[in-house]
């Protein structure tokens, strides 16, 4: 008998959770909320209860839910050609690629793009580029080591898991490529020590994302730029998450004028749909000979079509400055939140978290959602917002009025919790918000 047979179905939440229960593996655990549309940064879950998405797909839907920009290109890209692989080329690819370029600025005349799907596979082809570079260093193998950021993340390939620092994700998938060499993220000192003549790549965030939306402090990665022109390392800056106007600029490295080798994209390219890049500036965009590399669905019309929606309505509606305006605003009303849990704000553009004082993240979490906002518990002690760039300045204030009672909601719970003789409440399932529908 299935776990829907034996229960009587209450909510369409809960046949869904029995279902995907059943019928999914187990790596993303049970979700607490099945979604069924959205509308700007508004979302409905599959019980008709309204939302608003602070955290956009993690980071992804950039021009919030349902953007008739997005809708349109999509619609009449998948009407006129939707896949070509990479035996035939096709006018949405290099459009986007020549777009992505300019992007870049004056300062990179000279750059080539790759296209994929995710951000796992922009890494992946970024570690290949650092094969590349070392092996025609040094065939016999004396420069293959990458230099990565312990608290770092860059996906969930077995390449980009070998390069990802947190032991607890590496371990049970071992042996990994390498060899990888971890250091403190945001300590330059460290990091130049370890950059040596045997370093083939060096792979940063700007700004920690998984780790916490966590920025390094100033002239870290001028820093990493230095080590690795004195060794002849490439640096690889992953802006997965960062990228594409989250910061308030197209991409977080204009914020510090450093230059990489190449440049990861993904997450927000797309608007929601399946986009990654991994750019070669200067001679690494031309690593790559033929045969090296390659993807089937990779940069397909229809993706293609999609970021080159989101990038034209960026820059036509003027959303880098709303996220900078907006962001600043939900930044600063968070950072005037005077409550014993939170400890302000960090981050840039809509790219932020709340660091708390205990780890009541999922806790947090799960009371946010109870009051009608998705925020997402990026670490036990941070909640992280990543909203659409079309967030409204009411929407924002909306949350920073909400915050405070959602955070007073856990200390009471907590409290009551610790005379039960209890735990924390640290676990997302710690509270049972009125839309935790599991059947467990
Ligand atoms: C999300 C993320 C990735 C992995 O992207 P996927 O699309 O999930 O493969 C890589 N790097 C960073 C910085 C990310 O935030």
């Amino acid at each position: 008998m299935t776990a829907a047979e034996a229960r009587p179905v209450t909510s369409r939440g809960a046949e869904l959770t029995s279902r995907w229960d059943a019928a999914m593996m187990s790596n993303y655990g049970t979700p607490p909320v099945g979604l069924a549309r959205g509308q700007g940064c508004r979302v409905w879950d599959v019980d008709g209860r309204e939302y608003l998405d602070l955290i956009g797909g993690i980071a992804v839907s950039s021009l919030g839910h349902a953007h008739p920009a997005l809708v349109q290109a999509v619609t009449e890209q998948v009407g006129t050609l939707a896949h070509s692989s990479n035996l035939a080329m096709h006018e949405p690819g290099v459009r986007l690629a020549e777009r992505l370029l300019d992007l870049l600025g004056p300062a990179i005349p000279d750059a080539r793009v790759f296209l994929c799907n995710d951000g796992a596979a922009a890494n992946e082809a970024a570690y290949k580029l650092a094969r590349r570079h070392g092996w025609a260093a040094d065939p016999s193998g004396g420069r293959l080591e990458i230099v990565a950021a312990e608290g770092s993340f860059h996906g969930r390939s077995m390449g980009a898991l070998s390069i990802t620092g947190s032991a607890s994700k590496r371990a049970p998938f071992e042996p990994l490529p390498g060899p990888v060499r971890f250091v403190p993220y945001g300590d330059a000192a460290a990091l130049t020590a370890a950059v040596t003549e045997r370093t083939a790549a060096v792979f940063l965030e700007p700004t920690l994302g998984e780790g916490g939306v966590v920025p390094p402090p100033p002239g870290y990665l001028q820093a990493a730029r230095t080590a690795c022109d004195r060794s002849g390392a490439l640096l690889v800056l992953d802006e997965v998450q960062s990228g594409v106007g989250r910061t308030g600029s197209w991409f977080a490295m204009h914020h510090t004028g450093v230059v990489p080798d190449v440049l990861t994209l993904a997450k927000g390219l797309g608007g929601g749909l399946p986009i990654g890049a991994c750019i070669g500036i200067g001679a690494a965009g031309r690593l790559f000979v033929r045969g090296d590399h390659g993807s089937t669905f990779g940069g397909n019309p229809v993706c293609c079509a999609a970021a080159l929606a989101v990038l034209d309505t960026i820059e036509r509606d003027g959303l880098l400055a709303q996220v900078t305006a907006v962001g600043g605003r939900l930044a600063r009303g968070l950072a005037g939140i005077d409550h014993p849990l939170s400890l302000g704000v960090r981050g840039a553009g809509l790219w932020l978290a709340v660091p708390l004082t205990a780890p009541v993240a999922g806790a947090v979490e799960a009371a946010a959602r109870a009051a009608g906002f998705l925020v997402n518990a990026v670490q036990p002690d941070a909640i992280r917002l990543a909203p659409p760039f079309v967030l409204s300045t009411a929407q924002a204030d909306s949350f920073v009025t909400a915050l405070p009672g959602i955070l007073d909601r856990i200390a009471a719970e907590a409290i009551v919790t610790d005379r039960d003789g209890g735990s924390a409440p640290a676990a997302a399932g710690a509270t049972a918000p009125a839309t935790r529908t599991s059947t467990e």
